[in-house]
């Protein structure tokens, strides 16, 4: 298990020596990749040249050793054919994340992008600057390229994340209403929506009663030193207001339909890492484990910040599934969101 953990650990640092039409550029949070299905689940791999990774017939070699993962490229899907009314392509306005999950940043700003407030990892505004995406979706733009992409392509959930806006909500107003015009469009489609904690706490109720299926409040690290030096604006948000919306999210939303993203590879003690994992469990959230990585326009991949070890990759994650194991919990039972797509993590290879 071990081995096989650590292969898919430096899959995800390293990548894969292979073109994949479905990619993930840049973008809000940690992720720079390619879609694929590795062992037939979603996987964001790296697509890189000098990877010691390939792939033939279908498998994934190291040089003369066959691994034994299996993998397949996500195609282009259909939706990304068309365009709204105005000529905006529906590729602008969401995309396809692994082979089933459409993901869409409602607002592709952030209150907290000048240099000095920056998440250090975090690309939000780069896909914007170069043409990619437009800055803010409308609900019913959302709500036409989700009935196309479900009856096109198959989607089985959506996740909505937002740069965060200046208001109290910090975001969580565009979502709401966003979800209630897609679930107009598709009824009973899953969606995640993710933003920071609400400075007023009823949003999260609002989120739910819009229909929302889960959501993700990321707080990326646990440890106050690491938050400052990583996300100096974000950490201005106090790590006691992230439990209170924990708590109140998983009153609202239910045990394990709430996550946070944890990033390894930030500085964070390892082990202080799983405790601090172990603790989210036991209140109801998913910690969902992804490898930092040095992505392109990030501040930190600027100053030279190297992806983490992969052996310590494996070691986190397999200290996580264990306690995921142990609370009976999996991303699969999310419904709807990161956790269940788990594309960026290697945590559901692990048995998480
Ligand atoms: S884990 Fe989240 S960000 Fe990564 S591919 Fe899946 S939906 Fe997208």
């Amino acid at each position: 298990m071990s081995v096989r953990i650590l292969t898919r650990a430096e899959l995800a640092l390293q990548g894969v020596r292979a073109d994949a039409p479905v990619r993930r550029p840049d973008g809000a949070g940690p992720s720079d990749d390619g879609h694929v299905l590795v062992d037939g689940a979603n996987a964001a791999l790296p697509t890189n040249p000098d990877s010691p990774y390939f792939v033939r017939d279908g498998r994934v070699w190291l040089g003369d050793e066959d691994t034994g993962l299996t993998l397949r490229t996500v195609r282009r899907p259909r939706f990304y054919e068309l365009a709204t009314a105005d000529g905006t392509p529906y590729e602008h306005i969401a995309r396809l994340h692994g082979a089933d999950v459409l993901a869409t940043t409602v607002v592709q700003t952030c209150i907290r992008y000048a240099e000095a407030d920056r998440c250090r990892f975090c690309t939000i505004e780069e896909s914007l600057r170069s043409g990619d995406t437009v800055a803010a979706k409308t609900p019913a733009q959302l709500a036409e390229v989700a009935e196309a992409a479900v009856r096109l392509d198959g989607v089985k959930q959506m996740v909505m994340t937002t740069g965060t806006t200046a208001g109290p909500d910090r975001g969580a107003r565009n979502l709401v209403r966003s979800v209630r015009a897609v679930l107009d469009a598709v009824p009973g489609l899953p969606i995640q929506v993710q933003c920071e904690p609400p400075g007023d706490l009823a949003w999260i109720r609002r989120l739910h009663e819009a229909g929302a299926t889960a959501i993700g409040i990321h707080v990326e690290a646990l440890d106050d030193d690491v938050r400052r030096r990583w996300m100096p604006g974000k950490s201005g948000v106090a790590l006691t207001e992230y439990e209170a919306a924990w708590d109140e999210a998983v009153a609202v939303f239910g045990r394990n339909r709430v996550s946070t993203y944890l990033l390894v590879g930030l500085g964070e003690d390892p082990d202080e890492l799983i405790d601090g994992a172990g603790r989210l469990i036991d209140r109801g959230v998913y910690p969902f484990v992804v490898p930092y990585r040095p992505m392109r326009g990030t501040l930190a991949a600027r100053d030279g910040v190297t992806a983490p070890d992969a052996e310590v990759l494996r070691h986190v994650t397999e200290g996580v599934a264990a306690r995921l194991r142990a609370a009976g919990m999996t991303g699969a039972d999310q419904g709807a969101g990161c956790a269940a797509c788990g594309a960026c993590s290697v945590l559901r290879a692990a048995g998480g």
